[in-house]
């Protein structure tokens, strides 16, 4: 059985629609996916829409990815198996896209000091009904002939000490889990190798996100090294958290597939005992 717990959409950042997303997993033979936009639940509806038209043979699990500030670092809370009608989630939501708002005006501003003009208005563009991201920002970058790919468009202009870089104001970590909970999901700290911490740190955040209450953490993310992914599964034991695993795909790319090489070590208690009816998770242990 194949689970991808962490994927984007047209949502948000992502580059296929949610329906484009489920039949890409279901080609890539994912049994279980969960569709975790940055800040929205959008794009739920159509990829269950699309599920049940379709008759594909796929679980779709009801994510979110929360940004939340920490310090001055922004971290990522994954909900998994929320109810997207939630009305304190809702809120939060809310909250996030006028944040994601005044950012990417900001950021828009910045740009037009350094003589790029109307990128607030072309990011907009680009993401249409989904969630304003810095993504899209780059986009626009790359597409106007500014940068000549995306991670340059980060390091010139939007990544931290970027340029165009604007400060942070996101919900807090014990905020973004609360609303998870309220919403009836599981709270995971996604891709907890990607916030450049040294391993005081890191366990550091681990602590403090089991103290307030989070549920899991990412072990396993593709193109990992044996290693990473042992000393995640050891301090997510330690931090006594149960452990996700997930793509974090946005986009068709020749080294990221949606359910690739996603596996537990095996002395680490699987998010989705949690979220899954008992007989098909243990089908998916035994093959661990
Ligand atoms: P935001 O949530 O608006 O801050 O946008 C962050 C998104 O931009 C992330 O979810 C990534 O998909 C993307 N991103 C962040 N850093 C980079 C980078 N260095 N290169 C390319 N994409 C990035
Ligand atoms: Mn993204
Ligand atoms: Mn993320
Ligand atoms: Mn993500």
């Amino acid at each position: 059985m194949r689970i991808d717990l962490h994927s984007h959409s047209t949502a948000s950042d992502g580059r296929l629609t949610p329906s484009e997303l489920v039949r890409r997993a279901v080609a890539q033979e994912v049994d279980v996916l969960a569709l975790t936009d940055h800040d929205t639940v959008l794009g739920l509806a159509e990829a269950r829409a699309c599920i049940v038209a379709e008759a594909l043979p796929l679980e779709l699990i009801n994510g979110i990815e929360i940004s939340c500030s920490w310090e001055s670092l922004e971290i990522h809370v994954v909900g998994l198996g929320i109810d997207p009608d939630c009305s304190a989630l809702q809120g939060v939501i809310i909250q996030q896209e006028a944040a994601r708002k005044e950012r990417g005006q900001e950021i828009g501003r910045r740009l037009e000091k350094q003589k790029i003009p109307e990128a607030y208005a072309g990011a907009l563009a680009l993401a249409g009904n989904g969630a304003l991201t810095r993504a899209h920002f780059a986009r626009y970058l790359v597409a106007e002939g500014h940068c000549q790919n995306q991670q340059k468009a980060f390091d010139k202009y939007l990544g931290r000490g970027g340029k165009a870089y604007v400060p942070h104001h996101w919900v807090s970590i014990a905020e973004a889990i609360d609303v998870i909970h309220q919403a009836g999901g599981l709270a995971v700290l996604a891709h907890p190798g990607r916030y450049k911490l040294s391993t005081k740190w890191l366990k550091r955040l681990l602590e403090l996100f089991a103290q307030v209450g989070g549920d899991a953490m990412e072990v396993s993310l593709p193109q990992q090294s044996p290693q990473e992914r042992a000393n995640l599964g050891q301090w997510c034991r330690d931090a006594g958290l149960k452990a996700s695993v997930g793509s974090d795909f946005h986009a068709p790319m020749p080294w990221l597939e949606l359910g690739k090489n996603l596996w537990l070590p095996k002395d680490v208690t699987p998010v989705w005992d949690s979220l899954l009816v008992a007989n098909e998770s243990s089908t998916f242990r035994e093959e661990l």
